[in-house]
């Protein structure tokens, strides 16, 4: 290790910035963070640190450095575009013994600073000890996808039942448990979706001894339609935390690979053309799994309030007093229309999108076909596969353009993806000799013709 890493409270400490550029202005921002008294020196100032003066505490002092100005700072930053006086500053400050840094100069420095993940009170400090400091970036940016914003909020929670926790559970271990249970339980979970209060009602309780730490939780997760790219950051925790996972065919194999590498994988799909694993049964072992205490991810293909089903899903959780999340995903509307370059609305051809089933509760696919026929609107058919023909049919009978615009996508977003584009009255011949694959999804309207125009040729 070349530098020992350290966090220094500079609250109401002087300060000085040597610079008056952006570089500097980053700097500043970072001590304004830590609440230090800031002196910055510099000729001339951007107009962000003139900006950043006018709201914050902040000495711009418009001159040339001189030695004297380093008399009784705490820390120093240099951070001109002058080779000379970042010199000047370091040889300065290492006679007197202040700790120096200067941007981008590990050897003129006695200090380096790190990349940071600000969390506050968690703060996470990444270094390459100046020798690859875009690698440690980087590292910066995967953390900052994988931590919760919130964390800090539930660090501030934790500061404030301290010292309760330590009176109740007077054993290490048992504390440790009760904390372990908070940060990675429904407690945090709460907080992470902005509802501190109820974690705090909820952290009281335990204290008291009134609920079980131990409650199941239940995320109804979107998986989005293919492309694991596709998922939310929010979406790829809950997976990574969940014990058990229950999912179907629509959700595909590279989502899969995502999830926690011990949970326990539970199909709730089709086998080998046989019925489904009726809705009925999965809502009782959602129940069942959480009540034994168990963080359950239900993975559902899209978005799990769009023809997802996850509406008789939480009625199910809710009616048990199960806590549960709805983490939204990508649709296959949206994903399968920007992964082939059909922009769903657009101002000259459709005011107005409409996302239809093709497929009904009772098997039939009895729609309203004249509201479908109308001008400037795209239609989106989920469950059309089977239906294709009926479909294209009917919106003829209805009025629609023979020549109407219509897309069939099957396996959008993954590599398997294809797009059969052409008309309304020539769809069904053109998919009549060939395999199709599900899941397949169809666009019917002017946008459809657009995908050429955008220069989309790659199928
Ligand atoms: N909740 C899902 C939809 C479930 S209904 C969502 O929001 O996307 C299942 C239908 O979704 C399929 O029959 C198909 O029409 C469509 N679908 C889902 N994923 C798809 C994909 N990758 N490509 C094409 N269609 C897809």
């Amino acid at each position: 290790m070349d530098h020992l890493p350290v966090f220094i409270n500079l609250r109401q400490k002087p300060c000085l910035v040597v610079g008056g550029g952006n570089i500097a202005l980053r700097k500043v921002n970072l001590l304004l963070k830590a609440q230090a008294k800031i002196k910055c020196i510099s000729p001339e100032f951007c107009s962000g640190l003139i900006e950043l003066s006018r709201e914050n505490t902040l000495d711009l002092i418009e001159k040339r450095f001189e030695s004297t100005d380093i008399d009784n700072q705490s820390v120093i930053i240099a951070a001109t575009d002058d080779d000379k006086t970042n010199a000047m500053v370091s040889s300065l400050a290492h006679e007197s013994g202040i700790p120096i840094n200067v941007v981008d100069s590990p050897d003129l420095s006695s200090f380096i600073m790190p990349s940071i993940v600000d969390r506050s009170p968690i703060v996470i400090a990444i270094s390459s000890a100046g020798k690859a400091p875009v690698l440690a970036r980087i590292i910066r940016a995967k953390l900052e996808t994988i931590i919760p914003s919130a964390y800090g909020n539930l660090a501030e929670i934790a500061g404030e039942y301290r010292h309760k926790v330590k009176q109740r559970f007077v054993n290490l271990k048992d504390r440790r448990k009760f904390w372990e249970s908070v940060f990675s339980g429904v407690i945090a979970e709460k907080v992470f979706a902005g509802r501190s209060e109820e974690a705090k009602a909820d952290i009281e309780k335990y204290l008291a001894g009134s609920i079980e730490m131990n409650l199941g939780e239940v995320y109804l997760v979107g998986a989005g339609p293919g492309d694991p790219d596709l998922l939310t950051f929010k979406a790829l925790r809950l997976m990574q935390q969940a014990d058990v996972v229950l999912y179907d065919r629509l959700v595909s194999k590279g989502v899969m690979e995502l999830v926690r590498r011990d949970a326990e994988l539970i199909y709730v799909g089709k086998k080998g053309g046989s019925e489904s694993t009726r809705q009925i049964d999965i809502n009782e072992r959602l129940v069942e799994l959480a009540k034994s205490g168990k963080r359950v991810c239900r993975l559902k293909g899209g978005d799990p309030f769009i023809f997802g089903r996850g509406g008789e899903e939480i009625e199910t959780l809710s009616d048990n007093g199960i806590p549960f999340q709805i983490v939204p995903g990508i649709t296959a509307a949206s994903g399968c229309a920007s992964y082939s370059g059909i922009p769903l609305t657009h101002r000259d051809y459709s005011q107005s999108c409409r996302f239809v089933t093709a497929h009904l509760k009772d098997g039939t696919s009895n729609l309203p076909w004249e509201e479908f026929v109308v001008e400037q609107q795209t239609i989106v058919f989920y469950m059309a596969l089977t239906s294709v023909n009926h479909i294209c049919q009917q919106l003829i009978a209805h009025g629609m353009r023979e020549d109407m615009p219509v897309a069939l996508i099957e396996r959008g977003t993954t590599p398997e993806q294809k797009v059969y584009s052409t008309s309304l009255s020539k769809l069904p011949d053109l998919i009549n000799n060939r395999e199709i694959h599900a899941p397949t999804l169809m666009i019917v309207g002017e946008v459809v013709s657009l995908r050429k125009k955008l220069g989309w040729f790659g199928d």
